[in-house]
């Protein structure tokens, strides 16, 4: 991946984010990017690497997954001079909503976005901080699909490999950048 920011190891991302074990269950070991977002090198280092390879692909509106998509896709949107939609937990968007139930690496959810957030035919970034199964963000390009999006692309700051998110992603034409990967859960 190219950058405007000179050069970054992939250990150094990986060096800003915290790992907590067994949060929120047993098992599971938490990849906190507060650390990189506190950071105010890594968080710009983070967002320039997110959309270098994205300049000049058109990208009209950066989609962020809530919570932690918001901060990586508002800095993103502004960097691309892009908009920026949220997709949100049930019930927190106010007006007419589309909706879609997905699983994630803990747990059953739903998901919402706003009826007219995005015209047919607009070119959209999807983005969020990690990828694990793919569950979460399978369900945001549902939604933006059901609305005519056209996906550029789906980038996240991690990886987990083994959980096989990637490739769900990539087997439904949606083309994947992350910054750095870790093996595990
Ligand atoms: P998944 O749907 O399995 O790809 O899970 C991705 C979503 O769950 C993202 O919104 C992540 O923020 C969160 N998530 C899943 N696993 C972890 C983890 N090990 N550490 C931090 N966040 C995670």
């Amino acid at each position: 991946m190219t950058t405007s920011a000179p050069p970054v190891a992939g250990n150094r991302f990986a060096d800003a984010i915290r790992s907590i074990p067994d949060y929120p269950k047993p098992g599971i070991m938490f990849r906190d990017i507060t650390t990189l977002l506190a950071s105010p090198v890594s968080f710009r280092e983070a967002v320039d690497a997110m959309v270098a390879p994205y300049k000049d692909a058109g990208v009209a509106l950066v989609a962020g997954i809530e919570a932690r998509g918001f901060i990586l896709g508002g800095a993103m949107s502004h960097q691309l001079a892009a908009g920026f939609v949220p997709i949100r937990k049930k019930g927190k968007l106010p007006h007419e909503t589309i909706r879609v139930a997905y699983s994630l690496e803990y747990g059953v959810d739903e998901m919402e976005v706003h009826r007219d957030a995005v015209a047919p035919g607009t070119r959209v970034l999807l983005t969020d901080d990690l990828i694990a199964t793919g569950g979460t963000a399978e369900g945001a390009v549902k939604l933006l699909r059901e609305l005519g999006a056209e996906i550029v692309g789906a980038c996240f700051v991690i990886d987990l490999p083994e959980l096989g998110g990637r490739k769900r992603l990539e087997a439904m034409g949606v083309s994947v950048q992350t910054l750095v990967a870790f093996d595990g859960h």
